[in-house]
């Protein structure tokens, strides 16, 4: 079962609400534009970070997971039929992908284990690991603001018609959107933009292997 990742770097809704934004806008994708994330991961991503790869791996291979971050960091292997759902507009799949990606962003020198999806739920490594401590809620958190930012406040009956989703899907999305919004986190600037930094510049130098290494959330 895999399991969940406590990160040292905590970080608020709101900071990565702003990571989110600025992914957008590295890209010049406005916030009214609908989030096209396979269009962001084949195309756009390339003119940042030009050794990103999005690779198609056939179901059988995959060892029951949906999507994984390779090891270095570079690239995201994902299922077929995943791949096959984002492209017809699933927001599943395509949370998936996005979720993924915010693995790459985050947690780009933290270990293999944490950074992939499958069907079985994440169990937290540490009892009373704070939320935002969480690798998979900051993950997660991304994904969701990535693909629809607050800016527009859905309900979950707007959500299920405009991203057809399930109405259980819906529910869970806009409480979580609407828990964002309620909350005054702290904002923190400078974790946005050191991570944002830190896919211009630094992530293909990151060597995975050793702990001494740079480390954005050291
Ligand atoms: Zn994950």
């Amino acid at each position: 079962m895999p399991r969940d990742l406590f990160i040292s770097k905590g970080l608020s809704a709101a900071t990565i609400e702003g990571i989110a934004k600025a992914t957008r806008s590295l890209c010049d994708i406005s916030e009214d534009e609908d989030f096209d994330i396979l269009h962001f991961l084949e195309v756009d991503i390339l003119r940042v970070f030009p050794e990103f790869y999005l690779f198609v791996e056939e179901d059988f291979r995959m060892d029951g997971s949906q999507a994984f971050v390779t090891e270095d960091s570079t690239g995201i292997v994902v299922a077929e039929s995943v791949y096959n759902d984002a492209r017809a507009g699933f927001f599943y799949a395509r949370k998936i992908l996005a979720h993924e990606f915010g693995h790459v962003l985050l947690h780009h020198n933290r270990g293999f284990e944490t950074k992939h999806s499958t069907r079985s739920p994440y169990t937290k490594q540490l009892r009373k690991m704070d939320t935002f401590n969480s690798a998979e809620w900051q993950a997660d958190t991304y994904a969701i603001l990535l693909l629809i930012p607050t800016k527009n406040s859905y309900s979950a009956i707007d959500l299920r018609q405009k991203y057809k989703i399930s109405a259980k899907q819906a529910d869970f999305i806009a409480s979580r959107l609407a828990s964002i919004r309620r909350r005054s986190d702290v904002y923190c600037r400078e974790d946005v933009q050191s991570v944002i930094d830190a896919i211009k510049w630094n992530i293909n130098i990151v060597d995975t292997n050793s702990d001494e290494q740079y480390s954005l959330f050291g």
